[in-house]
C-alpha cells in the first residue's frame, strides 16, 4: 500500500509540511502549485528537499480550464501546459492533475474534449509525461467520474487517464458500482477526503470542510471496495481542503491522516475479498473489543492527596490495598477500581507536576492486550513504558489524549491479576460507607475543539468502538461540542468533549490544568435515589440544584410529585425518552473544575443528559464562585 498526501492538507511552509509528512511515514506527496510558488527556490531545488525527506512526488496539481475550449483560447491552455510540463520534469514528476473545466468559454461536447485529451497525451509522451483527467463535482460540462472516464476512454492515450476523488464521487451520491469496470492500469491516481453530511454549496463543502477517510460522513469503505476490485496498484492519496486542518500542527495532520488511510484500507481488506496485495495495509489485529475500565489513576501529592480521599471516603469508596513497592493506593466500590498514586516517582509523578492532582492514567479491560497494543501501534499510536520493579508486571500501554496514558489489561493473560501481585491488602480498613455505585458509566474527557477530531479518530480507528454524531452542549459562556464514543455493549463509555473558548467550563478546566484530559467520571448505580441518600450521610455535598429546574421538569415530563420531591431531595437531573429515563447528580466541582457524577440509567437509556447540561454548567459556576472544595 502506497500512501501520499497533498501538500494542501498540511500547514506550514513547505519544509515543515515535507518534514511532517515524512515523519508519519507516507510515501509520496502531492505538490500543490500555490505550495511550489511560495517556496524560494528552485524546482530541481524542490525537487531534491522531497527526495531527501525519502518522499516521491506523485503528482503535481491542479491544472484546471483546459478542455473543450474554443481554437484561439485552445492554443494558449496548449501553451499553458508546456510551461507546466517543464516545470514538472525539473521537479521530477511524470502526472498532471486536469480538473474538469469550468470555463466561462468552455464549449463542451465530448468528441471535442477527447479529442484535446488526445493531443495533449502525444504532448506528454514526448516528455514521458501523463495526464490525469478528475471530474470536478461542479464542473460545467464533466461533473461525474463516469463522463470523465468516458472522455479518457475515447482519448484513447496511453498516458491520458482518470482520477478519481472520493470527495468529488461521493458527495454526489454517484453509483459505485461503474468504478467495478474500469481497468485498473487506466487509473492513474486515487484521491481521497470525508466530508460531513452537511447541505451546502459543493464547492464551498470541498474547499473547507473536507476531512481524513472516517472523519465524516461519506461511505469511503464502499468507494475503496469499488476500487480494489479494479486491480489499481497506484498511491492512495488524501486532498484534504480543511480550514481547521490548514491552521492545525503539521505534524499532528500528518498522523491522523496516515492513521486514516491505514483504518479505511484495513475496514476494505475484512469487507472485500478482492483487494490486491498494491492496496492492503500492514497486517494488524481487528478493532479492540473494549470490556469496560479496569481503573482510573489519579496523580496527588501530599498537599492534595486529604482532599481526595475526603471526597473518595464520601463517595463510598474505600482504600483496601497498597502497592509493594510504591506510594500507590487502591480504593474500590463495586467494580470500580481508583488508584491514587502519590509516588515521587516516574510518570505520575511528572504527569502531577504538568497537570497538578488530575486522572493521568486509564486501564482498559480488552479481550487481549498484546493485540491491542499492536493495533495501535501499527496505527501510529506512541507506545509507553517506564521502569518497572521486579515484581510489578509488563502492562502494555499507550500514549492517549493530552499525554495521559492508555493501559491495556485482560483475562488471557496473568494482567487481570495486577491488584493480587502488585498489591498488599490493608488489614486494618474497617469503615464500609458504600453508596451502591457499581462500575465506571463514562469518563468525560475535554481537549481544545481541534483536537477533537484527532482523538475520535484515535479511539474509532484502534477500538471497536461506534461514535455517535457531535452535539453542542450549552455552557453560560459558550458552546461545547460533545460527542460519545462506546462499544455497542455500553461497558465503555466515553465522551469527547472540545472547548472553543476558555471561559466555558469545559475551556477554563483545560486551561486550568494545563491540558489534562479526564475532567468528570461517572458512576452508575442501579438506585440513585437511595444513592443519594447514602452519600449525605456520608457528608457528600452535592452540586445544589435550582428550583426553577423542578418547576420546569415537571411541564417537560410526566412525573409523580412523590418522585418529583425524591428528585429534589437528591439535588437530582432527569432526562427520559422512548427508551428509558436516566437520573444523574454531580459533586461540586473541585477547584480547577474537576467533578464527579453519579447516573442511574432506566431501560435502554443510552445518551448523556445534554438537555440538563445548560442547568448543571450554570450551577457549577455559581458553586465554583462559592468557596471552593480544597483540592490542591
Ligand atoms: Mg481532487
Ligand atoms: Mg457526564
Amino acid at each position: 500500500m502506497k500512501t501520499s498526501i497533498s501538500t494542501v492538507t498540511i500547514a506550514g511552509d513547505l519544509s515543515e509540511k515535507l518534514a511532517a509528512i515524512a515523519a508519519a511515514g507516507f510515501d509520496g506527496i502531492e505538490i500543490f502549485e500555490q505550495d511550489f510558488i511560495a517556496f524560494d527556490g528552485s524546482p530541481a531545488d524542490v525537487g531534491k528537499m522531497v527526495r531527501d525527506h525519502g518522499l516521491t512526488i506523485d503528482l503535481f496539481q491542479p491544472l484546471r480550464d483546459f478542455e473543450g475550449l474554443p481554437e484561439d483560447l485552445r492554443r494558449r491552455a496548449f501553451d499553458r501546459i508546456e510551461r507546466k510540463f517543464d516545470l514538472m520534469q525539473e521537479l521530477d514528476c511524470d502526472l498532471l492533475l486536469v480538473s474538469s473545466t469550468n470555463h466561462p468559454k468552455a464549449l463542451g461536447g465530448i468528441d471535442r474534449m477527447s479529442s484535446d485529451f488526445h493531443e495533449l497525451g502525444e504532448r506528454a509522451a514526448s516528455r514521458n509525461l501523463r495526464i490525469g483527467y478528475e471530474a470536478r463535482a461542479w464542473g460545467k460540462h464533466v461533473n461525474d467520474y463516469r463522463d470523465a472516464w468516458e472522455v479518457v476512454r475515447r482519448a484513447d492515450h496511453r498516458c491520458v487517464g482518470l482520477i478519481l476523488d472520493s470527495f468529488h464521487t461521493l458527495a454526489r451520491g454517484s453509483d459505485l458500482n461503474p468504478i467495478r469496470s474500469i481497468p485498473g492500469d487506466r487509473i492513474f491516481h486515487v484521491q481521497l477526503a470525508d466530508a460531513p453530511k452537511i447541505e451546502m454549496n459543493l464547492e464551498y463543502l470541498s474547499r473547507h470542510f473536507r476531512t481524513m477517510p472516517g472523519e465524516g460522513d461519506l461511505p469511503l469503505v464502499d468507494f475503496m471496495s469499488a476500487v480494489a476490485t479494479t486491480g489499481y496498484a497506484g498511491p492512495l492519496s488524501l486532498e484534504i481542503l480543511n480550514d481547521q486542518f490548514r491552521a492545525g500542527s503539521p505534524r499532528v495532520i500528518a498522523v491522523d491522516g496516515k492513521r486514516s488511510l491505514l483504518f479505511l484500507m484495513d475496514q476494505v481488506r475484512r469487507t472485500a475479498s478482492d483487494v490486491t496485495t498494491e492496496l492492503t495495509p500492514p497486517p494488524m489485529p481487528p478493532r479492540v473489543p473494549v470490556e469496560g475500565v479496569e481503573f482510573i489513576e489519579f496523580t496527588a501529592s501530599d498537599k492534595d492527596i486529604a482532599g481526595l480521599e475526603t471526597t473518595l471516603a464520601t463517595l463510598g469508596f474505600n482504600a483496601i490495598a497498597k502497592h509493594k513497592l510504591k506510594d500507590v493506593t487502591l480504593w474500590r466500590q463495586g467494580d470500580i477500581n481508583l488508584v491514587i498514586n502519590a509516588d515521587k516517582d516516574g510518570f505520575a509523578h511528572s504527569a502531577y507536576i504538568m497537570h497538578g492532582l488530575s486522572v493521568c492514567d486509564i486501564g482498559l479491560m480488552v479481550e487481549n492486550a498484546g493485540a491491542a497494543v499492536d493495533r495501535a501501534r501499527v496505527l501510529g499510536a506512541s507506545l509507553f513504558s517506564q521502569k518497572r520493579g521486579e515484581a510489578e508486571l509488563d502492562i502494555p500501554a499507550v500514549r492517549g489524549v493530552s499525554g495521559s496514558v492508555l493501559h491495556f489489561l485482560d483475562k488471557v493473560s496473568d494482567l487481570a491479576e495486577v491488584w493480587d501481585s502488585e498489591f498488599q491488602a490493608l488489614t486494618n480498613n474497617t469503615q464500609n460507607h458504600e453508596t451502591g455505585l457499581t462500575r465506571i458509566d463514562h469518563i468525560a474527557q475535554v481537549t481544545n475543539f481541534e483536537e477533537m477530531q484527532t482523538w475520535t479518530l484515535f479511539y474509532d480507528a484502534i477500538f471497536d468502538v461506534e461514535k455517535s454524531p457531535m452535539v453542542d452542549v450549552a455552557d453560560p459562556s459558550g458552546l461545547v461540542h460533545s460527542r460519545a464514543i462506546q462499544s455497542r455493549d455500553g461497558n465503555f463509555r466515553l465522551t469527547l468533549n472540545g472547548a472553543e473558548t476558555h471561559r466555558t467550563l469545559a475551556g477554563r478546566f483545560v486551561a486550568d490544568s494545563f491540558g489534562s484530559s479526564v475532567q468528570h467520571l461517572a458512576f452508575a448505580t442501579d438506585d440513585l435515589l437511595n444513592t443519594a441518600k447514602k452519600l449525605t450521610s456520608n457528608g457528600f455535598e452535592a452540586l445544589k440544584v435550582p428550583n426553577n429546574y423542578y418547576s420546569d421538569l415537571v411541564t417537560r415530563f410526566d412525573l409523580e410529585p412523590e418522585f418529583l420531591a425524591a428528585l429534589k431531595a437528591a439535588n437530582a437531573f432527569y432526562d427520559e425518552d422512548e427508551t428509558g429515563a436516566y437520573l444523574q447528580l454531580y459533586s461540586r466541582p473541585h477547584s480547577d473544575g474537576f467533578f464527579f457524577e453519579i447516573v442511574e440509567r432506566r431501560g435502554a437509556f443510552n445518551c448523556y443528559g445534554t438537555s440538563n447540561a445548560p442547568y448543571r454548567t450554570a450551577a457549577q459556576k455559581r458553586s465554583s464562585r462559592a468557596p471552593s472544595v480544597p483540592r490542591r
